[in-house]
């Protein structure tokens, strides 16, 4: 039979993950996102999620929420373009433009999809696209959408990306990039892209997905934190399942970008509009995020408290000024084993494996929030030196 033979063929393919070290499992947690997780009847301290300002599970969002579902109901019922977008839809865009700086903002339902609508809406055969090698997957997908040339630039090499552009007989070309990269948690050089962009007439896509909410003055993210003004040629897409809180992301940009958009991006005319319930805890998250300034401050500590606590130690953490925090191991199968062994001492800390990050490049991402305390980072730094 053939369909004995396809599954067969499955079984194989990953029995060989296995072997590689390389099969995913998940765990299911019988708790919110926190700092404190329970899974499988046993609590950890998590240092897992992106929920960098600890809004996730916060108060008031919830009161947002419970308000929206008496006042909206449950679902859209339809896409934003046909009948889904509600004034609760409408009114977080506006917040999202005043927030970012930005002439206009259109929600999408997720980043991956923002990603995959945008860069296939504005460039396709005859452009094209200059992207970093160490750019999130969805970017990546997103270029092979977009049916344009691409060339990918070695991570943040701005001499790399000047020669490419200059070579480049393209009429219209787009550089991508990551503003805080994801598995890293460095900063992507933008200040250097953005006059690139202008010396070379590109436009210039920003992934603000681990800088939104927590870089810049009031969290306004990475642009405002390297004070890059919100120039027409930069279009700015957020997340707003990280440090927001909730689901969802954004784009920002020139007006006619994102009516462009609007009419074009196919992730976002042929799906639902998102919950009106998430739109209205979105704004409340809004509110908390422009007036979290003592959130940003305690996470600040807590990175420094642990890049001090690990210093002259054997684990090597990678120069980030972000909430994420890798511990770079090298081989798969040793990285489990350090994860393993925290996960014994009740400290839950995600080992990354390719192709998430390059072969041999293995490591904990530790990812810290506003809502961990200093214990709870102490009691992280004490069981890695013990393992060191
Ligand atoms: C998480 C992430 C995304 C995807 O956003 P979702 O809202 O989770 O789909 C896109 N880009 C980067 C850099 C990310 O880290």
């Amino acid at each position: 039979m053939t369909e004995s033979i396809l599954h067969a063929e499955l079984a194989a393919q990953l029995a060989q993950l296995t072997a590689d070290g390389l099969k995913r499992r998940r765990r299911t947690l019988d708790a919110p996102c926190g700092p404190l997780a329970r899974v499988d009847g046993r609590d950890l301290i998590s240092f897992c999620s992106n929920d960098y300002l600890g809004l996730a599970n916060e108060p008031a969002l919830i009161v947002a929420a419970c308000a929206a579902a008496r006042t909206w109901g449950v679902g859209s019922g339809a896409s934003h373009l046909v009948s889904g977008h509600q004034t609760a839809h409408e009114a977080l865009e506006q917040k999202l433009a005043a927030f970012s700086g930005f002439p206009r903002a259109l929600m999408f339902s997720t980043g991956y999809m923002a990603n995959l609508g945008i860069v296939p809406a504005l460039v396709g055969r005859g452009d094209a696209i200059f992207a970093d090698k160490l750019n999130h997957a969805s970017l990546i997908d997103a270029v092979q959408l977009a049916r344009a040339d691409s060339q990918r630039y070695a991570h943040g090499d701005l001499a790399a990306l000047e020669r490419l552009l200059a070579a480049s007989p393209a009429r219209r070309k787009l550089i991508l990039t990551d503003a805080v990269f994801s598995m890293d948690g460095d900063l992507a050089p933008l200040p250097g892209l953005y006059q690139l962009a202008e010396r070379f007439d590109a436009w210039l896509v920003v992934d603000d997905a681990h800088g939104f909410g927590v870089l810049g003055a009031q969290g306004r993210g990475s642009l405002v934190h390297f004070g890059i003004p919100a120039a027409q040629r930069i279009i700015y897409m957020g997340t707003l399942g990280k440090a927001a809180g909730g689901s969802g992301a954004f784009v920002a940009a020139h007006e006619a970008v994102i009516e462009w958009l609007l009419q074009r991006a196919r992730t976002y005319i042929f799906t639902t509009g998102s919950s009106p319930i998430m739109a209205c805890a979105l704004a409340a998250s809004l509110e908390l995020i422009e007036n979290g300034d003592a959130r940003r401050t305690h996470l600040w500590q807590l990175a420094a408290q642990l890049r001090d606590g690990l210093a002259g130690t054997r684990w090597r953490l990678l120069p980030s000024p972000t909430a994420i925090q890798p511990v770079i191991i090298g081989d798969n199968h040793e990285a489990l084993r350090v994860a393993n062994a925290l996960f014994e001492r009740g400290l839950w800390v995600p080992a990354i494996r390719p192709p998430t990050v390059p072969r041999g490049t293995a490591r904990l991402r530790v990812s810290l929030t506003a809502a961990h305390s200093a214990e709870q980072v102490a009691q992280l730094i004490d069981a890695l030196r013990d393992l060191a």
